[in-house]
């Protein structure tokens, strides 16, 4: 089958994916699932991973180069290990990212994400930019009726980790609360639309690409700021002090800092996008009782959540589909924000 590997980190980015024939992986345990890939969505946790961010963490953990990566997987079931019995050979599924174990405690309480023996296809071990990749029964939701893979691919990691930031923010929040979403790319414009649906809270939506102000107007942000110099005075004045709570997509370049800046007394800042280094006086928290988190992808559950809210069309992904055999145009494009919403691949 095709794949499209990568062989070496580095941080300038100036290395390419390899289309190779490589064998497809077979089912070898009794749990496994292989998945014919419909769809990948490509995530900044790639452009990540090239840069060799994640490096050291995969190094401790044995993973070692060249290995495809994508996670962001939908597609159709291609074969099954022995004892799955909840999916069969010609479903279409949607493939939670992290396979979790489902028998340590933190499984056990629901949480997928804290799974203590997780495996992650698509980073440190084969992922979806190729014709098929294999994962576990516990990973796949069965995609409703009239749902293809293409659409939902990068609800798959993108979509999740929207959601469930933008379900903390809602939980947060009440009618006539202001909600500041920092990046409305791939996540952002899904945390919007989310939002919108779970929430009664204003939202403001800023991004300095004219491209992605005009995505935030279409899917219903109340006010749409350029993220210039003078974006804390402006919020502040939108909100009568403050944002009760901000989520921060970016999470870089400067932004990180930005963001608690953003909060009233009291508000709260989910952190979404990674790279830089979050610098606060102790006091600020103290004097004005913020809180900063993190929020890392999703559970199975509130994949399934979403995968609801997409089927009532009330959050779908806007996207730009490329070919396999394109995704080296495809992560140049995504670095230099040449498209809106997600980019796709599709074998
Ligand atoms: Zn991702
Ligand atoms: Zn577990």
């Amino acid at each position: 089958m095709k794949a499209a590997r990568l062989y070496e980190y580095d941080p300038a980015m100036n290395v390419e994916l390899r289309i190779e024939d490589v064998s497809p992986p077979t089912v070898t345990g009794p749990d496994e699932v292989v998945v014919k890939v419909g769809a990948a969505g490509l995530c900044r946790t790639d452009l990540h991973i090239i840069e060799g961010v994640w490096k050291d963490i995969m190094d401790a953990k044995g993973s070692l180069l060249p290995y495809v990566m994508g996670h962001e997987n939908a597609g159709w079931v291609e074969d099954v290990g022995s004892a799955v019995t909840s999916v069969k050979p010609g479903d279409a599924v949607i493939c939670h990212p992290h396979q979790s174990c489902g028998i340590c405690l933190n499984c056990r309480y629901g949480h997928d994400m804290y799974c203590e023996h997780s495996l992650f296809p698509g980073l440190g071990l084969d992922g979806g930019f190729a014709e098929y990749f294999k994962t576990s029964e516990r990973s796949l939701i069965k995609l409703n009726t009239g749902i293809t893979p293409l659409e939902v691919a990068p609800m798959a990691d993108a979509g999740i980790t929207a959601y469930r930031a933008a379900k903390r923010a809602a939980g947060l929040m009440h009618p006539g609360a202001a909600c500041v979403i920092l990046g409305v790319g791939g996540l952002g414009h899904i945390a919007l639309q989310c939002l919108k649906h779970t929430s009664g809270a204003r939202i403001i939506a800023v991004d300095r690409e004219p491209a992605a102000q005009v995505l935030a107007k279409e899917l219903g942000a109340d006010t749409v700021l350029d993220g210039g110099p003078d974006l804390v005075e402006q919020v502040r004045d939108l909100t009568g002090g403050g944002a009760h709570v901000v989520i921060d997509f970016v999470g870089e370049l400067g932004v990180e800092n930005i963001c608690w800046k953003l909060l009233r007394k009291g508000g709260e800042m989910i952190v979404v996008g990674y790279g830089g280094k979050i610098e606060i006086p102790t006091l600020e928290l103290v004097v004005n009782e913020i809180k900063i988190g993190g929020s890392l992808v999703g559970d199975y559950t509130e994949l399934v959540e979403l995968m609801e809210l997409n089927a009532d069309g009330k959050v779908r992904m806007h996207q730009t589909e490329y070919k396999l055999a394109n995704i080296n145009q495809a992560i140049d494009d995504f670095k230099h924000r040449r498209f809106t919403g997600r980019g796709v691949i599709v074998p």
